[in-house]
């Protein structure tokens, strides 16, 4: 966790802005705000953990980030693009190209190996094959895998999955890594292990790294904690979003 003062060593250009997003599930007669009025800004190279209990809005901003969901109002910008407004090609281009997403239940696809599955995303954007086999090796055995890159997902650990899902998360160079609590199948040992590896490559590759979650053993990783409370964001560390030009 840092201060603000430590928060400026990420100026520069945000790679996701993100003002006054409001989300309101309804269902029925009911009314549930599930993100009230949230606003932030996130750099190059920052590795932000988003905490709140269950139920305080951290899935609902990401989707809203990642352009899996509309917001009712606000705004988000991701690489210069305002998602919120993309049409759905573009959103489709923008998961593709610009983001990474790595997801609590792993999403790995069953039938394929640890290797074909780290595939996927390049086959989407027709990599030619010899690119592919070789990013595939490299991202493998960055994060621990190279004995194991035939392996189908079942024969895997639940921590060596979602080190294949984090090698896949990375296969197109996204700038941007969505994370929704990657750790909370994992054991703590096995889950600050996937954070550190999640931490090294916002490091390396100057990715920003967004992670939902409520193990306070990941929050101390973070460079910056948003806290979420009923949808409002509480928190006195974020970086705050550059005032609107
Ligand atoms: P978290 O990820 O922090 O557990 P969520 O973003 O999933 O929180 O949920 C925030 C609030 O919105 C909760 O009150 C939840 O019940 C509600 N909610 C989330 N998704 C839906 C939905 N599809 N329909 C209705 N309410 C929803
Ligand atoms: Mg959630």
């Amino acid at each position: 966790m840092t201060d603000v003062a430590e928060d400026a060593a990420f100026a520069g250009e945000p790679l996701v802005v993100v003002e006054g997003l409001r989300k309101v599930y309804r269902t029925g007669p009911k009314e549930v705000v599930a993100l009230r009025d949230v606003s932030f800004a996130a750099y190059p190279g920052q590795l932000i953990a988003i905490r709140g209990r269950s139920g305080s809005g951290k899935t609902t901003l990401l989707n809203q980030i990642g352009g899996l969901d509309r917001p009712d109002a606000g705004r988000v910008l991701v690489d210069g693009r305002v998602v919120t407004d993309l049409p759905e090609a573009g959103l489709l281009e923008l998961r593709r190209d610009v983001i990474g997403f790595i997801f609590q239940s792993f999403g790995l696809i069953p039938v394929l190996s640890a290797a074909e599955n780290v595939g996927v995303p390049m086959r989407l954007t027709r990599t030619p094959v010899a690119e592919r086999e070789q990013r595939i090796r490299m991202l493998l055995a960055m994060v621990g895998l190279e004995k194991h890159v035939n392996q189908r997902p079942y024969e895997l650990s639940g921590g060596q999955q979602q080190r294949v899902a984090v090698a896949r998360a990375l296969a197109n160079r996204p700038r941007l890594l969505i994370a929704d609590e990657p750790t909370g199948q994992l054991d703590s040992g096995t889950g600050r292990q996937i954070m550190e590896l999640i931490r090294a490559v916002v490091r390396s590759e100057g990715v920003t790294a967004l992670v939902a979650t409520h193990d306070p053993n990941l929050i101390s990783l973070a460079d910056t904690v948003l806290e979420l409370h009923d949808g409002t964001l509480t928190t006195t560390s974020a970086t705050p979003a550059p005032a609107p030009a």
